[in-house]
């Protein structure tokens, strides 16, 4: 017994049937004694069709009214399963974010969950009610609806936890856990029993989109003990935690990620400052440039090609092209059709062979990499977006098949 959150994702309530299911699963856990506080995503695809509709009308509307109707599928779910619960006869009540006292900074699309005010979650549970609260949403200074970003609702159920010391937080998904790869296109991909903050953090950062990155990033700063699991069986699911019992695998996972472009500034001319010029333009907008190559210079020119995500490219662009003569570049290329694959494991520190054998992987697949990058816990290569699934696969069946 005890206080637990539990998070529900889109596909968990896509339908009536699947908001029962869940419904049914909410009061177990609370008729077996404990407190139960629930974070609930839009259902199905509620979120993509919003953007659609907000496209047909105006494709380039302010990010404070997109957050505005976004916001509304998730208060379509927590009263459906509110109602469910209602119907199965056990106290419940349903709060939006800013009911439940999230409050956010204002970058609104991606803001950042800054408190929770917990007064009025505590009165509820005090009541001894299930409390079903509105994930991916909050409120900031302006008294203005703010989204965390796509797949935020993860970390809203984490954020909850911190907040209110639960004993456990639970990701309810359509996977069994947090596999070696995303079994959605990896065949041979195995479910992991435990997989540390760091690795965790660090695939979800890279595409592994079964977590929000700053739910895992936030499960560390506030020790949330927390696990992933499926919400159609009853299976174990992957706990997320400090330290991995298990012997360390040289490599954990891996991800992919299809929201990257690339960006090649040709023909700079090879003095010193030109790269510091570049990347403040593009950093004064606040764009994230990611994996960075420079050429060895080449009669009297160097090039710089560097990552950034698909939506940024146009912005980048724009940038580039307008400081074309400032910058010294004779030709800007850029090509969306890229992705990054990358293979992730705390125990790869050191070990030179690792990258020896992602690129034999590769090569035996007739896979060309685009761009390389390293660090002590991730190798990623830069591959045509048509050979990503293949590289996966091969990476992965090189790698975690024994
Ligand atoms: P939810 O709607 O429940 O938040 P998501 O679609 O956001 O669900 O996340 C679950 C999906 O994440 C899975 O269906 C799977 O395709 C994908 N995924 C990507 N990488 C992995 C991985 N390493 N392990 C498990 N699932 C993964
Ligand atoms: N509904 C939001 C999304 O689709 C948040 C989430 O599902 O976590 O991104
Ligand atoms: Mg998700």
């Amino acid at each position: 017994m005890g206080l637990i959150v539990q998070k529900y994702g889109g596909s968990s309530v896509k339908d009536a049937e699947h908001v029962m299911n869940v419904a049914r699963r909410i009061v177990e856990t609370y008729d077996a004694g404990n407190d139960v506080v629930v974070a609930v995503s839009a259902q199905g695809d509620t979120t993509d069709d919003l953007i659609e509709k907000a496209k047909e009308i105006n494709p380039n509307a302010s990010k404070r009214e997109m957050d505005m109707l976004l916001a509304t599928g998730e208060q379509i779910s927590i009263s459906l399963l509110a109602m469910a619960i209602e119907k199965i006869g056990r106290p419940v009540i349903s709060l939006t974010g800013w009911q439940a006292g999230f409050k956010t900074d204002a970058v609104y699309s991606n803001a950042r969950i800054s408190r929770i005010d917990a007064e009025r979650l505590k009165n509820e549970l005090d009541k001894k009610k299930i409390v079903i609260v509105a994930g991916f949403q909050g409120l900031n200074k302006y008294d203005d609806i703010t989204t965390l970003g796509r797949g935020g609702s993860d970390t809203s159920a984490v954020a909850l936890a911190a907040t209110l010391g639960a004993d456990l937080c639970e990701i309810y998904t359509d996977v069994d856990g947090v596999y070696t790869a995303d079994p959605r296109f990896v065949k041979n991909a195995k479910k992991l029993d435990d997989i540390s903050y760091d690795e965790m953090l660090e695939l979800a950062s890279l595409g592994a989109n079964v977590l929000h990155n700053r739910s895992v990033e936030m499960a560390k700063k506030y020790h949330v003990n927390m696990c992933v699991r499926s919400s159609l069986n009853k299976n174990e699911g992957t706990f997320v935690k400090e330290v991995n019992k298990v012997e360390k695998m040289l490599v954990r996972g891996v991800a992919r990620d299809n929201d990257v472009a690339r960006i090649s500034i040709c023909g700079i001319e090879d003095a010193p400052g030109r790269a510091f010029t570049v990347f403040s333009l593009i950093s004064q907008k606040d764009i994230g440039v990611d994996v960075i190559l420079q050429s060895i210079g080449n009669n009297g020119t160097k090039d710089i090609s560097f990552t950034v995500k698909e939506s940024d490219l146009e912005k980048t662009i724009e940038i580039l092209e307008s400081n074309k003569e400032v910058i010294g570049a004779k030709e800007i290329k850029y090509t969306s059709d890229v992705s990054k694959v990358s293979i992730v494991g705390a125990g790869m520190v050191n070990n030179a062979g690792v990258a020896t054998k992602m690129f034999e992987a590769l090569y035996n697949a007739h896979i060309n990499i685009n761009m390389i990058s390293t660090s002590e816990i991730k190798i990623s290569v830069l591959v045509a977006q048509n050979d990503s699934e293949r590289a996966v696969n091969a990476i992965h069946d090189k790698f975690l098949l024994d």
